[in-house]
């Protein structure tokens, strides 16, 4: 099976597992497990941060981070398409009573000028705007890399108000490596921000958010009470380790895939041109069935059949993720497969 579902696909391979079973341990939640120390360590030199916490998932770190940001009745500000409105099971809501605003703009981006109308003037009948939030990469943006002066733009309008900064850096290392901005210039207008390891990484769990020394002292308060504090996490944070040394510049072959899957596609007569470019490693292919064709659901249906695994984001879109357990060749298979497929029922 070709997986080009997600980038959460990739199985940690045999060097990982090696590093991960030689690690050395400890107790985590006291802070003596070294090699989750120096994962810390690493991730918040490489953020340009203070200080860093080890958490289970993105989706923690995205928590956490509005949980100390925020109180009951703030309002946070986020693009629609954003993870922490649609994936992530209303914790904003749930966990830390907030709401989210949400504001359009193309490849799941915004502009500072946006976040300038959308912050609301002090007055008891409104929510109190609090913390804007953006996603680099932009992941229903099509894997949108923003452009460091947007970012600096948005970060500007929201401190001028007093709003706090957060960057869901799921695949901040494929902005990085496909625009050659570091991921601390990216990061450096966030107050808090964070890394995905189990994504492009190849890792089997895991993501670091940093900031400074305070917000990471309330953020292990918070981790701490959500359950998220853990005890011989070294294992775990082995692999990570192993990953931002191996698996950072390879990055690199994903997006020329990417871009390798789309060229070999573009012309079948029942996709579009994607209007969206490709900056990193995430295809998104408009679908022009034809009255009584196949949606796009069925279409990936019959493509798993034949050994292709790839999204549909709607009936109309599909969404191919390429990484680092599928290879060129991999990918040429894979484009003749689709191909084929929607031959049959497009
Ligand atoms: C995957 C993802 C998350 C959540 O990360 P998990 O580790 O899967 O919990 C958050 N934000 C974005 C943009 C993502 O792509």
């Amino acid at each position: 099976m070709i997986n080009l579902y997600s980038d959460t696909q990739t199985a940690p391979d045999a060097a990982m597992r090696r590093a991960m079973a030689d690690a050395e341990v400890g107790d985590e939640q006291a802070g003596l497990d070294p090699s989750v120390n120096a994962l810390c360590e690493k991730a918040a030199a490489l953020l340009g941060k203070e200080r860093a916490v080890f958490l289970p998932s993105g989706t923690m770190c995205n928590a956490i981070a509005i949980l100390v940001h925020c109180r009951p009745g703030d309002e946070i500000i986020a693009h629609e398409s954003a993870h922490i409105i649609n994936h992530e099971a209303g914790g904003a809501a749930a966990l830390a009573g907030c709401l989210v605003r949400p504001l359009t703009g193309e490849r799941g981006q915004f502009t500072g000028e946006a976040v300038h109308a959308a912050i609301r003037q002090p007055d008891r009948h409104h929510p109190r705007s609090r913390l804007v939030a953006v996603e680099q990469t932009a992941n229903l943006g099509g894997g949108s890399v923003w452009p460091l002066a947007e970012l600096e733009a948005v970060a500007a309008a929201a401190q001028e108000a007093g709003l706090k900064r957060h960057m869901d850096g799921a695949r901040l290392l494929n902005a990085v490596v496909a625009s050659g901005v570091s991921a601390a210039e990216f990061a450096a207008p966030f107050d808090s921000a964070w890394i995905d390891l189990s994504k492009g990484l190849g890792c089997p769990v895991g993501a670091v958010l940093a900031g400074e020394a305070a917000f990471i002292e309330e953020a292990w308060r918070w981790k701490q009470r959500l359950g998220g504090a853990m005890r011989q996490a070294g294992v775990l944070a082995a692999a990570g380790l192993y990953a931002l040394e191996h698996n950072v510049e390879r990055l690199a072959e994903d997006h020329a895939n990417a871009r390798l899957f789309a060229d070999l596609v573009a012309d079948h007569p029942a996709l579009a041109p994607t209007a969206d470019g490709i900056d990193t490693n995430i295809v998104f292919l408009d679908y022009h069935a034809n009255g009584s064709a196949a949606g796009a659901g069925e279409i990936v249906a019959k493509a798993r059949e034949k050994g292709l695994r790839l999204g549909a984001v709607s009936a109309t879109r599909f969404r191919v993720v390429t990484h680092l357990d599928v290879d060129a060749e991999a990918v040429r298979t894979a484009a003749r497969i689709f191909r084929e497929t929607l031959d049959e029922l497009a």
